[in-house]
């Protein structure tokens, strides 16, 4: 169903058409007669969203024929589609294609904006200016990924430009005050740029009126091998971080900063994923595999190099860089084969990996951890960039 129709709103951007034609096999630097043109387009979805509003999908696309679709229902990366070192694009995000499927309590948030806060907050509570606030706890007893109806499952108004940092498109929604128990009602804008040299960058922006706490983030798997790989454990990852938030049986971290080294949580050196995933680790029972927070080895603030990711049968690589403090590390350890997703593919235990660059998990009732405080007047600005390339 996704990518098979014809747009409704189209803006090609640069180079010569070959419309239709970009989902194939095809080189990362096409001779310039054949140069796909960037563009980026709009189409509603055949399905609608559960209260009957209306869906669209969004095709990003640059020069080099890699290209994100994008569902306005959760601001969900759909389909990614980059190049293997011999240039062969494949679809490297795992997803459903249909509305209702990303709908379902089964979804594991595939490929969607978190929020408001992404991660888990302990017995969904939390205490700001003398007000304990209540959430949804919808993760045993625990706030998780937003609450029962996050920023995953709610339909984002959008809009598409360009400049010369690529194609883009914004993706704005108001959540009211007292959404699944959050004070404040807060505007929130996510843009992806996907840019011409194969980078989906990811801005976070966010306003309140009302003092709240905010923890946005991205929650797409991925398996750089593609759509017809299995697991994610041959793939090697580096972190760049010494120190990690252990957690408890309930996923919800001690405080403690504990160090990385020798555990099998150290990636400061390029490792398989899967090297050292089932060792007998009291922190890797708890999450099934890896499901936990790094703190990142920062020398300041701003944008840093957080992550990269190297598959060695296609080559292709994933850099994350991040204005975030944290990422989460999840490899999929939930995924069981029960899943169905685009194209009839069954996703079977750890067939992707995600992180997620964010703050610290339960950050509110952790004052030893960076604030996920924001008042109004502030304004909530985050970036993360996922590089993509082969080699
Ligand atoms: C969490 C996992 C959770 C998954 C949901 C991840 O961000 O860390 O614990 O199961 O999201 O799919």
């Amino acid at each position: 169903m996704i990518g098979s129709r014809m747009s409704a709103t189209l803006a090609l951007v640069a180079g010569f058409a070959i419309l239709g034609g970009c989902r194939g096999q095809q080189s990362t630097d096409p001779p310039p007669s054949q140069t796909p043109m960037a563009l980026m387009s709009s189409s509603p979805f055949p399905e609608r969203a559960p209260d009957g509003s209306v869906v669209d999908l969004i095709t990003l696309r640059n020069t080099r024929g890699m290209e994100a679709t994008i569902l306005t229902y959760g601001g969900t990366i759909v389909t990614l589609q980059a190049p293997d070192r011999a240039g062969t694009m494949d679809d490297i995000v795992l997803g459903f294609n249909d509305v209702k499927s990303y709908e379902a309590a089964t979804n594991p948030y595939f490929g969607s904006i978190i929020g408001r806060y992404g991660n888990r907050i302990a017995k969904g509570q939390f205490t700001l200016d003398g007000t304990t606030y209540k959430l949804a706890t919808n993760n045993d007893q625990n706030h998780l990924h937003g609450g029962n109806r996050g920023w995953n499952r709610v339909v984002w108004k959008h809009e598409m430009n360009q400049d010369a940092n690529g194609v883009w498109v914004d993706l704005t929604y108001t959540s009211k005050d007292g959404e699944e128990g959050y004070p404040g009602t807060v505007n929130a804008r996510v843009r992806y740029t996907l840019t011409g040299d194969n980078r989906l960058v990811v801005d976070y922006h966010a306003t309140t009126d009302k003092a709240t706490v905010i923890n946005l983030t991205q929650h797409s798997y991925f398996n750089l091998a593609g759509s017809r790989a299995e697991t994610i454990l041959d793939h090697e990852l580096q972190i760049n971080a010494d120190r990690y938030t252990p957690v408890g049986a309930t996923l919800i971290p001690t405080g403690e900063l504990a160090s990385v080294a020798n555990t099998p949580f150290d990636f400061r050196t390029p490792t398989k994923i899967g090297a050292r995933i089932n060792e007998n680790h009291p922190q890797l029972r708890f999450g099934k595999g890896y499901d936990h927070n790094y703190v990142l080895t920062r020398t300041g603030g701003g944008l840093m190099e957080a992550a990269r990711v190297y598959e060695p049968v296609t080559g292709r690589t994933l850099t994350i860089s991040t204005t975030e403090p944290g990422i989460q590390l999840y490899t999929g350890n939930f995924l069981d084969g029960t899943l169905t997703g685009k194209g009839g593919r069954v996703y079977p235990h750890r067939s992707g990996f995600c992180l997620e660059t964010q703050h610290y998990p339960d950050s509110p009732n952790r004052p030893n951890f960076p604030s996920t405080v924001l008042k109004p007047g502030a304004e909530y600005k985050t970036q993360t960039v996922f590089a993509f390339g082969a080699r």
